[in-house]
């Protein structure tokens, strides 16, 4: 089984959603169950209503979970398996206090050596103390775990010293938890961010020790720690400043979920075309191809495959995403010319199907009047399909030419200064056109 594990604690990261991506991607290709794991042990972090939100994400995207597990629901196994581990020596109580331990840090400084936890020191304030943690005995030898994407990682015994596994509160670590219930689990395949490969050999300890307490073989666990994400302007990490790198936003700013799902699958990984959906990646995605190196986010990049997608759906598919009458799906089609996102193509149809008040758009630029003789000049025509003689029509009937008929018919018709050519739009507002000029003159033409 493989898991994604977010943490209800934020909007979704793209980097998150990348390894939810991927782990179903995984999954899917290997044919074996995924669950979505809502990490909820850190109470003070969590957010109400995040957990809804990334079932909605991800439905978006396309991905489906065959568990759903709430972690806080296993903090009594959790508490369970720490006693066991008391008991049995692979864990001890440690009555350290914060300042104890910084001092001890403070000299490690001093002495320039690397600070390692001293499993002696577990009792020597338990007197002034009583509140101890629950540390698990840290490894005596070096630690090499392969990574499916990083390669071979070392961790040197000075690394590996003892570390809490449950809180002077009770509440257990994030390490612990977490390996506890991929022991459980029996999760085969760990896929997350690199920001976690220094947890990894915690969690190796104690699924070990976990194996040796409940007399219980381990489940063989492939690692794969995908590279962090950078953004575009420093090359440093994509952090949450960045508007970008919350997936709730790109979804608002109208990326269609099919292209963000197509650039996060994409990144790192030469893909073998560049415009897919979750369904074609499964056919071909191999983990251990994804790059090693990070990759670099770009707006414009994704703004590009969107265009892509966008341009590839049916009217009907438009119509749909863009949650507009099918009528109007031609022209968003059209518009598609010089938009890359739903919200631009938004932007345009609302131009030509919004009151506009051209009278004062245009002040001062002796321009209403040719708007107004024009529109009267069209309010008394029939309705004609073809645009050459709509034109000759309108203008005999206004007695306006050149830029003085075609920029006033731009905005009655489009209610914009420029644009997608008229003769291309033309043959689709015929039948809107009644609607259309009433919008354009309601405000004074
Ligand atoms: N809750 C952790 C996170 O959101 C999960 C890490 C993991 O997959 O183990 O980063």
């Amino acid at each position: 089984m493989l898991r994604f594990a977010p943490s209800p604690t934020g909007s979704m990261h793209i980097g998150n959603l990348r390894v939810a991506l991927l782990n179903f991607i995984v999954a899917k290709r290997l044919k074996l169950p995924l669950m979505l794991r809502i990490e909820d042990t850190d109470t003070q972090r969590n957010i109400a209503g995040k957990d809804v939100e990334i079932f909605k994400i991800l439905e978006q995207m396309g991905v489906t979970w065959d568990q759903l597990v709430y972690q806080s629901a296993n903090f009594g196994t959790h508490l369970d398996y720490a006693a066991k581990l008391l008991d049995k020596g692979e864990a001890f109580y440690c009555h350290c206090t914060p300042e104890f331990l910084e001092s001890k840090k403070q000299e490690a400084v001093q002495a320039k050596r690397p600070f390692r936890y001293d499993d002696s020191w577990a009792l020597l304030e338990k007197e002034s103390n009583p509140n101890p943690v629950v540390r698990l005995r840290g490894s005596a030898k070096d630690m090499v775990f392969n990574d499916l994407v990083k390669g071979s990682i070392h961790f040197k015994v000075s690394e590996l010293d003892s570390f809490v596994i449950v809180r002077a509160n009770q509440v257990p670590t994030y390490n612990f938890a977490c390996a506890v219930d991929d022991f459980n689990y029996k999760i085969t395949h760990i896929i997350r961010g690199e920001d976690h490969v220094s947890n990894t050999p915690k969690q190796i300890l104690i699924k070990q020790a976990l194996s040796r307490v409940l007399n219980t073989p381990e489940t063989p666990t492939i690692y794969a720690h995908l590279p962090i994400i950078l953004n575009e302007d420093d090359g440093k990490k994509m952090s949450k400043r960045y508007e970008a790198s919350s997936v709730q936003w790109l979804l608002k700013q109208g990326f269609l979920p099919v292209s963000i799902a197509n650039y996060l699958a994409s990144m790192g990984y030469k893909a073998p075309k560049e415009i897919f959906s979750l369904n074609d990646a499964l056919e071909w995605f191999e983990l251990e191809k994804v790059s090693a190196s990070s990759a670099h986010f770009s707006l414009s990049y994704l703004r590009h495959l969107n265009h892509e997608h966008l341009k590839a759906l049916d009217l009907e598919s438009l119509a749909r995403v863009l949650d507009i009458e099918p009528a109007k799906a031609p022209l968003a089609k059209l518009f598609l010319e010089e938009c890359s996102t739903l919200n631009e193509l938004h932007e345009k149809l609302s131009a030509m199907f919004s009151p506009k008040d051209i009278k004062k758009d245009y002040e001062g630029q002796n321009f209403y009047e040719k708007c107004h003789t024009l529109y009267t000049a069209l309010k008394s025509m029939e309705a004609v399909a073809d645009f050459n003689a709509f034109k000759h029509e309108a203008m005999q009937k206004s007695q306006l030419k050149g830029k003085d008929f075609f920029k006033p018919l731009r905005i009655l018709l489009t209610g914009q200064a420029h644009g997608v050519e008229l003769a291309l739009l033309y043959p689709h507002l015929v039948p809107l056109l009644e609607q259309i000029l009433v919008l354009k003159t309601e405000h004074g033409c």
